[in-house]
């Protein structure tokens, strides 16, 4: 059944996030043939519209507003029904982000649909969507189907393929004027952390350090190993609670949820609230001293050694390839 898609862009640091793409290619799969349409928001946001059009996008809307510079709950919903409403769509497919986790039940409310949050996946079966989502922290999958209005999704980034860009590929990207009324709350600062490199949420690769590091220093290692595989270094809660790191770093069941291609765990004992973060990561490389440590029992690779010994022989062997390849 055709269905008309609405998927929503998310701009960050000057640049489109990957799960933009990945909306796009889900949303080309529940559209089953209609008409995928993916919204930008923000202030001067329009220069990224052709980039969603050579990921497959058929046509992108944009909002543009001063107001709409920062994200706001206010800001953005008030944008989105407005193109909700114009547009009629019979789906909507946003990336399981900060953005997004925030937004899409606003959203869901506002129309009185369901929700599924945090889809890893999605197939076209006998007529129906389906879409499958971890649960009991990543323990067991659930499938599910929306039976009545809306398709309306998060998905968690790294799960969906984006579709092949195509830069041959044109499309029609139009400016729509939506009157944003007076915000509620007003962003007048925003104060980051400063985080180097790859956003740990989309990183292909992520190199994991536990209470094993023991000491601040102790993660610089992991993080010459990150920056030869392009990767994000993360953090078990033992060594954030450890301050050895900012939490900003912590993955597991109260942390960040990652599924790279490759999670390398340092140091990290593998307690279930931390396998909650890391245990769909597609490739597992644990590496401890202690040969019983639960991590083993997740892990594709177990390397029982002293990560300042493995860490640094594996950054040079990669970094041997690198320069042979
Ligand atoms: C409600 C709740 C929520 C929680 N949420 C989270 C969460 O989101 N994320 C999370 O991670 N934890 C969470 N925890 C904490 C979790 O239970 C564990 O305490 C924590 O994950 C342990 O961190 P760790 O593996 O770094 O430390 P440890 O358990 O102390 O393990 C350290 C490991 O390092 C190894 N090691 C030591 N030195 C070396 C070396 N030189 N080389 C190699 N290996 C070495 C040791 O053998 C050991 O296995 C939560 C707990 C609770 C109760």
């Amino acid at each position: 059944m055709a269905r008309k898609m609405l998927t929503l862009g998310e701009v960050r640091d000057g640049a489109l996030r990957n799960v933009s793409f990945e909306a796009i290619g889900a949303a080309k799969i529940a559209s089953d043939g209609g008409e995928v349409v993916c919204v930008l928001i923000g202030n001067n946001v329009k220069e990224f519209g052709q980039e969603l059009i050579q990921y497959g996008a058929d046509r992108v809307v944009v909002v543009e507003d001063e107001k709409l510079e920062q994200y706001t709950p206010d800001g953005f919903s008030q944008a989105l029904l407005a193109v909700i409403e114009t547009e009629q769509p019979e789906g909507l497919i946003f990336g399981h982000t900060a953005l997004g986790k925030d937004l899409s039940p606003k959203i869901a409310g506002k129309l009185g649909s369901g929700l599924i949050s945090d889809a890893t996946n999605l197939e076209a079966a006998g007529g129906n969507l389906v879409f499958t989502r971890p649960i009991y922290s990543g323990k067991a999958f659930e499938k599910k189907i929306i039976t009545d209005g809306l398709v309306f999704a998060t998905i968690r980034p790294n799960n969906i393929a984006p579709l092949q860009k195509d830069d041959s590929r044109t499309g029609e990207v139009s400016s729509v004027s939506v009157e944003i009324k007076d915000l509620r709350t007003i962003i007048q600062d925003v104060v980051r952390k400063a985080s180097e490199g790859v956003d740990l949420s989309e990183a292909k690769v992520v190199i994991a350090g536990g209470r094993g590091v023991k000491s601040e220093e102790g993660f610089e290692p992991l993080k010459k190993l990150a920056d030869i595989l392009g990767g994000a270094v993360g953090a078990s809660r033992g060594a954030c609670d450890a301050e050895y790191c900012d939490y900003s770093l912590q993955i597991g069941q109260t942390g960040k949820v990652v599924t790279p291609d490759l999670y390398i765990a340092c140091g990290i004992s593998g307690a279930i609230q931390h396998l909650a973060g890391m245990s769909n990561s597609k490739v597992i490389v644990a590496i401890n001293k202690d040969p019983e440590a639960n991590i083993f029992k997740v892990a594709d690779y177990g390397i029982v050694g002293d990560l300042f010994e493995v860490v640094p022989m594996l950054t040079e062997e990669f970094k041997k390839l690198k320069i042979h390849s």
